[in-house]
Formats: structure tokens, sequence, C-alpha cells
């Protein structure tokens, strides 16, 4: 170890303890997203091609729905076997610190939780940390595990890891989307992977309870700081009057993040006895520093957090580390 943080993990020793445990659990972070469980299950199902025995934990009591489609989805639990090996490995996906993955997990001594992200700020909390933030999805760092494996890519393996690159790269239109990732996501669907499928389920397939949602929220859109800045919210009342649940939020932000002139749009996510915020950017404010001023995280152009205190105290205070940040 060098100073606090173990230093980050070559793709060789991943793969050495990978092949030295015999049992694993793939832990992906709260309201799991197309990264955290595309690469937890890929990675999963890779390693059960080579005889070791697979859980999945997420916290959420289930899969959200746009993603059940994904291979040993319905393998998912928020439950730990009794019978788990004390020395099972635990691999967190796409998170940059363990409370990221909710608050029921068993207590973990590091030298059992592999970390695999690409998120600016990991906590580097792992024994082995394969942390590479220069990757689009945390499935494209899962996929040159894979490849150093030499574990053929299945097309359910492949789908996943596409799901990922798709999820993270905003269907390819995120400025992460680099030739590389092109490269990669050429190479996967040559596997099998079914880009239609996903595309079809992710992208398409909207609910209308999600629509409604969506007008409702745009219909609250204030702008400020001379239209550089757009912020709404959703609460439970709008949630009981559109019939929608939290998933039906995802696209929200985005549609903010469009709006002309917009540097950077938040979305307040007021339900469930919680204020969460999403913040997105086109790349002139580093929201990422805004959220951590918060104690949240993410990355440079798309970042949230979870607040204490009141939506009127949550809007105040991402102004102002907005502001901070040269908002
Ligand atoms: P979201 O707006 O929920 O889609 O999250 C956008 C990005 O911010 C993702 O990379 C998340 O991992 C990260 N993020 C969201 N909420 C938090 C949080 N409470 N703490 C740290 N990072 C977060
Ligand atoms: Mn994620
Ligand atoms: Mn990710």
């Amino acid at each position: 170890m060098i100073g606090e943080k173990p230093v980050a993990a070559t793709t060789d020793e991943v793969v050495a303890e990978l092949r030295k445990r015999k049992a694993f659990v793939m832990v992906s972070h709260v309201k799991p997203d197309g990264d955290t469980l595309g690469a937890g299950l890929a990675l999963g199902l890779a390693l059960k091609r080579l005889g070791k025995r697979v859980h999945y934990f997420q916290a959420d009591d289930s899969v959200p729905r746009n993603l059940r489609f994904l291979a040993d989805a319905d393998l998912v639990s928020n439950v730990v076997p009794a019978d788990l090996p004390a020395d099972a490995l635990w691999v967190f996906c796409d998170m940059s610190d363990t409370a990221r993955a909710g608050e029921s997990l068993p207590p973990l001594s590091r030298e059992n939780i592999l970390d695999i992200d690409h998120h600016l700020g990991n906590s580097h909390f792992g024994a082995l940390n394969y942390v590479l933030p220069r990757e689009c999805s945390t499935g494209t760092c899962v996929m040159h595990l894979l490849r150093a494996m030499n574990v053929p890519v299945t097309p359910e393996i492949a789908t996943c890891l596409l799901t990922t690159i798709m999820t993270d790269t905003g269907g390819f239109m995120h400025s992460n989307t680099t030739p590389e990732v092109l490269l990669l996501s050429a190479e996967l669907m040559g596997s099998g992977a079914d880009k239609d499928q996903i595309t079809e389920e992710i992208f398409a397939n909207k609910r209308l309870p999600a629509l409604k949602l969506l007008g409702r929220a745009l219909n609250e859109a204030t702008l400020g700081h001379d239209g550089r800045y757009v912020w709404s919210y959703v609460d439970d009342a709008m949630l009981a009057e559109c019939h929608a649940d939290g998933e039906d939020t995802e696209e929200i932000i985005g549609h903010l993040r469009s709006i002309e002139g917009v540097d950077v749009a938040a979305l307040f996510k007021a339900y469930d006895g919680e204020i969460r915020v999403s913040l997105r950017s086109n790349g002139r404010i580093n929201v990422q520093s805004a959220a951590a001023r918060l104690g949240g995280g993410g990355h440079f152009r798309a970042s949230g957090l979870t607040f204490e205190g009141s939506l009127p105290e949550a809007i105040a205070a991402v102004d102002a580390a907005l502001v901070a940040e040269g908002l």
C-alpha cells in the first residue's frame, strides 16, 4: 500500500485473484442501472463458465423492469445465502464507495472486496481496485478482464456488456463514445450482442406513466443563471398523479439537459422519504465536483447525491455548489 489508498490493481493481479477464488458475490449499487447490473452479470456469467459459484446481490427489492431481459437478472437478490464460504470474493461494480451498495450489506473485510469501477474519485475501498476512469463503463473494465482471462464471450455475456456501454454512453451519444468504444461495441455485436433488444428494452418501450411524468416535470422546469441552468423536481404527489414510480424518472434529466443554452441541469427526486439529486453538464461545469461538495459523486458530466433536508434547502445548496464550480 502507498499512503492510505491501495494502488490501482493491474489486470493480471485481478485475473489471478478471480482464478484463485471459488465463490463470488457480484454487488450492484442502489437504484441499479444497466452498467452496474450488466457488468456484474457479465462477469458472473463468465465465472460460472469457469466452474465458479456466483451470486448476485443488490439492496433494492427488484431489478428495474427495463433490465430484466439480461441473462441471470432473475437470480439477482438482496439475500445473501447462509452457506456462502467465508472467503467468497465480493465484487463491487460501478460505485465509488461501499455505501452506494446500500445498507443491507453484511460486514465485509477489505481482503474479500474487489472494486471494479470507472468513476472519478473512487475511494479504492477494496483489497484490489480495478478503477479505470477513462473507460466509458464498468462493463468495458470487465471486458478487459475477460479478454485477459481468455473466457469466450457468449451472446448473453456480450449483450450484458453492450448494455453497459449503451447505458453509460446514452446510446452512443455522450462524449465518452470514443473510437475505442465503438470498436469494442462492434466486437460485442460480432459475439452476438443483441443491440436491437437493448434499444427496445432500454431506449424504446416507454410506459405511458413515465411519459406523463416527464410532461409534469418539464412543466415545472425553471431556468436560472441567464438560462445556463435548469432544474425541476418530482415528488410523491406527481408520481401518484401519473401512476408512475421511481423507475419512470430516468429519462427526465436528459430532456432537461438538452434544452438550448443550458450548461447544467438538475432534477430533484423528492419521494420515498428522501431527496436524491441528478446533475448533468454539457462539459463546461464539473458536476462531479459539485456533487462531491454535498457528499455525492459521479462523473464530470453526470453526477448525483442524496440530500438531508427539505426540497427548498436542496435547491439552494445545489445552486450554491454549482456556482462554486463556475456556473
Ligand atoms: P444518476 O443521476 O442517479 O443517474 O447518477 C449519475 C451519476 O452519479 C452516476 O455515475 C452515479 O453513480 C453517480 N451518483 C448518483 N448518486 C450518487 C450518490 N448519492 N453518491 C455518489 N455518486 C452518485
Ligand atoms: Mn451506475
Ligand atoms: Mn457506470
